[in-house]
């Protein structure tokens, strides 16, 4: 059993298991020429549960060959143009090949001694990051698990910098098309049910200020406290772009913290094309950044950037057996000092490998591409009859209807087009999502691969409308 240990004896084994499974996978990448195979959590639940864990295949090539049958055969491929649907990105290679050191070194990086350079590493690409946003020198922050816990944890130092005790007052802004962490964040730190203000967004999806401005006034008035406005950069659902700068005025006049949610939008900080797109930025006191959306890096690889570094010591809890707090005074860099986890992945080696490789302008070329390629879709889509399409992308997302013109019943048209999302999907030709606009059902194409093209586009297109246009027939057929 020992041989399966990783170390100065098993390097051949080591050399031979990691390229097998590499191997694996490239074939894999290279035969794949659907996103999915349409296989259903019933056909596939019989082929895991007749594995018994507790006899082990001892061999690495009959464990892939069962990898296959479990796993690669049906995964769902974001490598593939027809892939379409969520804030998933085809992953760059310098990034993959970052996966595999730091998994093998494994270096965790809440303490210096668990990192050394890992930590430096880490710290840099922070410092990148900030000075992309702008935040100035006093900036900071830390890698995180995803944009959920960047939320949170922007959210946690926004409460402790209200020096309140009476956290039934506090309330937080978010416009109505942001991201659910700000509820469950909400929830998470002890704020009361009404704390999460929900502010309107306008007919492109974007905060609508003097909602916001009405609702701090009124919070002001019921002698509550502003604790923070989440702006988000790329909204989830559309990729709007909330009003920065004018939020930032307000935040300052009602003594709000700033918090920009840029897990989608961030790709713009190393956009060659678009990054005045997300100017306002600069002035938020925190940003939440998801490299695994749009810096094509893969899961997980994010992080929670502010302006004023002396906040995060509101994450800071001092333990003998591991971060004493005479370490602070011998200038020992520990990451978990700022952290909300301990053991943490050196997921920045990635974003390092990345950047040293391609360059920001390499990444930020290829969210270019995904960007220009969705202001083509909706060209497509608003010249299209049968379609109805709700924003003009300000990032990459397209969300649309097909609505026959024969059919008036909404109803008839919302269940037209589930039943397409669904089919489309157990056909496995193409993946997209779906969500709800003005109570109405619709579906949504998150573009992030660049290999897609617009005739991707038009021939998914295609396939809905002749999904849903069956769907409508059978359901008349029902009807007689
Ligand atoms: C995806 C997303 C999040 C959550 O990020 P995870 O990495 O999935 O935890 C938060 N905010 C927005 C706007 C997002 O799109």
């Amino acid at each position: 059993m020992r041989s399966h240990l990783l170390n100065d004896t098993t390097t051949e084994h080591y050399r031979r298991s990691v390229t097998e499974g590499v191997e694996r996978v490239a074939a894999k990448l290279a035969a794949t020429d659907r996103p999915f195979t349409g296989v259903t959590a019933d056909d596939l639940a019989p082929r895991i549960d007749a594995i018994d864990l507790d006899r082990p295949l001892g061999d690495t090539t009959a464990v892939l060959d069962e990898l296959e049958d479990v796993y690669l055969r049906d995964a769902v491929y974001f490598h593939h143009p027809r892939y379409l649907a969520h804030l998933n990105c085809p992953v760059v290679i310098p990034a993959v090949l970052g996966e595999a050191v730091l998994s093998a070194v494994n270096s965790s990086l809440d303490t210096w001694d668990q990192s050394a350079g890992g930590t430096l590493i880490e710290r840099k690409l922070v410092d990148w990051t900030a000075a992309r946003i702008g935040l100035g020198p006093a900036a900071d922050g830390v890698f995180t698990s995803g944009g959920t816990q960047s939320n949170l944890q922007a959210l946690l130092l926004a409460r402790e910098e209200t020096k309140t005790q009476d956290l039934g007052r506090l309330r937080v802004f978010a416009s109505e098309v942001s991201h659910f962490s700000v509820q469950k964040s909400a929830k998470l730190l002890g704020l009361g049910p009404d704390a999460v203000v929900v502010v309107p967004v306008d007919h492109d999806k974007r905060m609508q200020t003097v909602a916001l401005a009405h609702e701090l006034e009124r919070c002001a008035e019921a002698g509550l406290i502003p604790m923070a406005v989440v702006a988000t950069a790329g909204t989830t659902d559309f990729g709007s772009i909330d009003p920065l700068p004018e939020i930032a005025g307000l935040c300052e006049q009602y003594g709000a913290w700033m918090h920009v949610d840029a897990a989608y939008g961030c790709g713009l900080l190393a956009s060659l094309k678009y990054r005045h797109r997300i100017d306002g930025i600069e002035r938020a006191d925190s940003v939440t950044i998801d490299y695994h959306k749009s810096f094509f890096q893969p899961v997980s690889s994010s992080a929670v950037l502010v302006r004023d570094a002396a906040t995060l010591r509101h994450a800071t809890y001092h333990a003998e057996y591991l971060n004493p707090r005479r370490m602070v005074t011998e200038r020992i860099p520990n990451q978990v000092d700022k952290s909300l986890q301990t053991t943490r992945r050196f997921d920045a080696l990635k974003l390092w490998m990345t950047l040293r490789v391609m360059g920001a302008d390499g990444i930020g070329a290829l969210f270019d591409e995904v960007c220009d390629l969705a202001a083509e879709g909706w060209k497509l889509l608003a010249a299209d009859p049968r379609f109805d399409v709700v924003v003009e992308p300000s990032l990459s997302t397209l969300v649309f209807r097909y609505v026959p013109a024969a059919v008036t019943d909404p109803a008839e048209i919302d269940r037209a087009n589930l039943y397409a999302r669904k089919a489309l999907f157990a056909s496995g030709d193409a993946v997209v999502a779906g969500t709800k606009v003005s109570g109405r059902h619709y579906l949504k194409f998150t573009l992030l691969n660049p290999e897609t093209t617009t005739a991707d586009i038009t021939a998914v297109l295609d396939l809905i409308a002749g999904h849903a246009e069956q769907y409508l027939g059978e359901s008349l057929d029902r009807a007689c």
